[in-house]
């Protein structure tokens, strides 16, 4: 297990790649002053809950690392919501909780492979997260934006 730690901020354009090319949309966050977190935190693929300002509370599944298979130079942090959205919401404030971690960075020969993967991390996180040990952040008072 992992000590919860917290990120946010407003929703940044990436590549464009999550939705368009994996069928996943990552709302990403800047990693802008949070150099201390990532660097005390390994590459790899983590999960909690998201606070998304005026929409409300979600299960999240998310990537934080260089993205091998797409050879970035920048680390990125790379939240999935697990939820159906009618549209884009660039810009809005997305708090996260991040309580558990799945697995380190991995590269993949395969985009299906990678798909399959990131499909299985999401079936990992939503069970993890009805888990009255990963549940209970659910309610931590960051995630509604009031700390
Ligand atoms: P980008 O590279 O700009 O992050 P993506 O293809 O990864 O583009 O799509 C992410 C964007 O899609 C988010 O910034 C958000 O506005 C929107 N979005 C819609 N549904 C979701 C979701 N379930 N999880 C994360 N982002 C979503
Ligand atoms: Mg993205």
């Amino acid at each position: 297990p992992i000590e919860p730690w917290h990120i946010g901020g407003p929703v940044v354009k990436g590549f464009g790649r999550g939705s368009k090319v994996l069928g996943i949309p990552t709302a990403n966050l800047s990693t802008k002053g949070y150099s201390a977190p990532l660097s005390e935190h390994p590459s790899g693929v983590y999960f909690g809950w998201a606070g998304l300002s005026s929409q409300g509370l979600y299960k999240m599944v998310m990537s934080i690392g260089w993205n091998p298979y797409f050879n970035n130079t920048e680390k990125t942090i790379e939240p999935w919501l697990l939820h159906e959205f009618d549209g884009d919401f660039y810009g809005e404030e997305l708090r996260l909780v991040i309580v558990g971690y799945i697995r380190p960075q991995a590269n993949f020969s395969s985009l299906e492979s990678l798909i399959a993967k990131i499909h299985e991390d999401r079936r990992i996180a939503e069970r993890a997260l009805d888990i009255p040990m990963y549940s209970q952040y659910r309610d931590d008072p960051y995630l509604k934006g009031s700390s």
